[in-house]
């Protein structure tokens, strides 16, 4: 069905060495991969089997060793630190497994931040973000500072910082792994339901296979290969 399309996300040949000391790491040897539109695409494997490298790719957040990404037709792999920070800000959101928060503002700060860069305006901005964080369940946590939440509470701030700008696409690295059960349920649904309703992709990178149990799609990791590609 979503062959129909062009994907959102190409990945051709794309490899990643790492060279600490004189040894080399081949964190990905030659990861081909199309992803979709509206997929929910968790990038599984063990650890080491180089999942956060591939999310590091996608993004752009480091440069391939060889190979190229595309995100629709644009080859985001050559774009320069001052684009690349632009295209950031405009298609992404990144929710990642240490919250990155921001200690010296309040959820509120937090959330509204990445709508700095928007020409939006203070008061509307700060009425967006209680919105959100009315959405996830932080109506009476909106004046706490990070330090004054629970580490459940700081997720679903950085996950409505990371929804605030309607991403087309959501990166997620292991964004549960210091959640209890419960927590990483409700964590996941709403990026899962955000997805949904705004047709966003999702690359949704875990070692938990109860996490894969979310997605639509899971790529599953080896050695820096793919080993396994699933739709549901
Ligand atoms: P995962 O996220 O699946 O646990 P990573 O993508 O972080 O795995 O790492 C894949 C491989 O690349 C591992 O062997 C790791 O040690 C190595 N690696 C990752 N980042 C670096 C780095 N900056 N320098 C050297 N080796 C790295
Ligand atoms: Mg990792």
């Amino acid at each position: 069905m979503e062959n129909d399309n062009k994907p959102v996300i190409s990945v051709k040949n794309l490899r990643k060495l790492y060279k600490p000391g004189n040894e080399t790491v081949v964190a990905l040897d030659r990861i081909n991969l199309d992803i979709y539109k509206g997929e929910i695409c968790c990038i599984f494997g063990t650890s080491g089997s180089g999942k956060s490298t591939l999310l590091n790719q996608l993004a752009a957040l480091e440069k391939p060793t060889e190979g190229e990404v595309y995100i629709g037709n644009v080859p985001i792999s050559r774009l320069n630190e001052d684009d690349l920070a632009r295209f950031r800000q405009r298609y992404f959101g990144f929710v990642f497994q240490a919250y990155n928060l921001i200690p010296t503002m309040n959820a509120i700060e937090n959330v509204a931040a990445p709508l700095m860069f928007r020409g939006i305006d203070k008061y509307t901005r700060e009425e967006m973000a209680k919105q959100l964080l009315a959405k996830v369940g932080l109506e009476h946590r909106m004046h706490h500072y990070p330090r004054e939440m629970s580490g459940g509470q700081q997720q679903r701030v950085g996950i409505a910082r990371a929804l605030i700008t309607k991403p087309k696409i959501i990166f997620a690295d292991e964004p549960t792994g210091n959640l209890d059960t419960k927590t990483t349920n409700e964590v996941i649904e709403m990026i899962r339901d955000f997805a949904v309703k705004y047709q966003s992709t999702v690359i949704l990178v875990s070692h938990e296979p109860d996490l894969a149990e979310y997605a639509t799609r899971v790529v599953t990791l080896m050695d820096g290969n793919i080993v396994d590609d699933k739709r549901k």
